[in-house]
């Protein structure tokens, strides 16, 4: 007789784990107040009293820049377009190097390239997965003028040694949060340590707006750069003074009232859902301490963690299982998800970014290597190595759930630790099959 479902034995779970459900009676509420104002969005791209939004995305501002002492909050249509806005207003000009991580949604290397600047990947932390000082300074040149830090997984990086490092070449910081929404660091907030950051409201994030971002920054001059590029700069820079004209071509990057609405409404529920996360993590990181070959997420000193996802280390050469084995013996114990907040464990994470096609073939804006084009002599390499820490997780040894969130209960992690414990106690089946 088989034992484990994947050799045709009984699965440890057949009850689907609980949907990721977070919109309620307040943001339908919100929804219905603005249907019957009628006014879906108070934008006008032109002088005037309307050209920072209506009502609701005002407010919406408001309300994330007092919970968090921000100086201000900005919303954007997506944190895409939030990422591109940051670099714009901090001034990146064609051919001015950026350094990121590789280990990240591609869109923090992306919204360097749309203002011609050159990524440039530092590697990671292997216990904590984010870009550190030590790893950004080697990657410093004279054409270095900004760091993007990503607070991958929901965990803050080591903000402190990583200003420091800034202040001291004179980069700008900038904070991919999206992961990290209402995450401290030795006391403050993610986000607006450096210069300027922000988070993700598209639908897999704790809290959401359907799409969407909100920028945060304690510096007024970036703030109002942000304004003025999220909604058509050119018509607006006489009537707010700007002098520094270069990257003020704005675009649309609009929040409706519709969803500035809901965000409001899903503000209010942030707190809640880090704390689930939070004692859902603890219960099984607690749990996973006395299973040998999986390391459980470390966080570190002075950080938080939002637990976006929740990653786990893995050594095949303690279990004696390869990983991908691994992972598709213990989903196979585990109901098939409807979506993809459902799944048990999932592998390696993305790509290094820099083994994309666009940087193996330099190939961004038009056909011709630009931005790379703008510094000719210096040689830019993207090749497998570069970053070895992160092609070792992502080839190797990260594993991860999404399954630390709400509205899931402490029983349904006793599920999926029985799942892991079941494959790893019956390695002779599996290694048969
Ligand atoms: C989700 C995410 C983004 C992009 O956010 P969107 O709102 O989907 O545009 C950028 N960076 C990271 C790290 C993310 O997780």
């Amino acid at each position: 007789m088989a034992e484990l479902a994947i050799a045709g034995g009984v699965v440890t779970r057949g009850q689907a784990f609980p949907a990721r459900r977070t919109m309620g009676e307040a943001e339908k509420q919100a929804v219905v107040e603005v249907m019957d104002s009628g006014v879906l969005s108070g934008f006008f791209g032109s002088p005037g009293p309307h050209w920072l939004g209506g009502s609701k995305v005002q407010e919406f501002e408001r309300k994330w820049a007092e919970k968090y002492g921000f100086a201000h909050a900005i919303s954007v249509n997506s944190w895409t377009t939030g990422l591109m806005t940051a670099v714009g207003a901090i001034g990146i000009s064609p051919g001015d190097e950026v350094i990121v991580s590789p280990y990240t949604m591609s869109a923090s290397a992306t919204a360097i390239l749309f203002y011609g600047g050159i990524p440039v990947f530092a590697d990671i932390d292997p216990d904590t997965f984010n870009i550190s000082a030590a790893t950004i300074e080697r990657c410093i040149s004279p054409r270095t003028k900004a760091i993007m830090v990503v607070h991958i997984f929901g965990q803050a990086a080591d903000m402190d040694p990583i200003v420091e490092l800034a202040r001291r070449h004179q980069l700008k910081v900038i904070e991919d949060a999206a992961q990290a929404p209402g995450v401290y660091y030795k006391g403050k907030p993610v986000g607006a340590i450096g210069d300027i950051g922000g988070f993700s409201l598209n639908y897999h994030k704790h809290i959401h707006t359907g799409e969407g971002g909100m920028l945060v920054t304690n510096d007024d001059q970036l703030a109002l750069r942000c304004q003025l590029i999220r909604n058509h700069a050119e018509n607006l820079v006489e009537f707010q003074q700007v002098e520094d004209l270069s990257n003020m071509i704005g675009s649309n990057y609009r929040l409706t009232e519709l969803q500035a609405a809901i965000g409001c409404a899903q503000l209010d529920r942030l707190d809640d859902c880090l704390l689930h996360r939070r004692r859902l993590a603890a219960y099984f990181g607690a749990q996973l301490a006395g299973i040998d070959g999986l390391t459980a997420a470390k966080v570190a000193d002075g950080a938080e963690h939002a637990y976006y996802l929740y990653p786990v280390k893995y050594d095949a050469k303690i279990t004696g299982i390869p990983r991908n084995a691994f992972i598709k013996a213990v989903n196979a114990e585990l109901p098939a998800p409807e979506v993809w907040e459902q799944t048990g464990w999932a592998e390696a994470y993305v790509r290094p970014l820099y083994l994309a096609p666009l940087y193996q073939k330099k190939i961004a804006l038009g056909p011709k290597g630009f931005p790379w084009s703008m510094n000719p002599g210096v040689e830019y390499s993207y090749q497998k190595g570069i970053c070895p820490v992160v092609e070792r997780m992502y080839d190797e040894e990260l594993i991860f759930t999404p399954l630390m969130r709400e509205p899931l209960l402490e029983s349904d992690i006793d599920d999926f630790v029985a799942a892991i414990k079941k494959v790893l106690s019956n390695k002779a089946e599996l290694q048969s099959l």
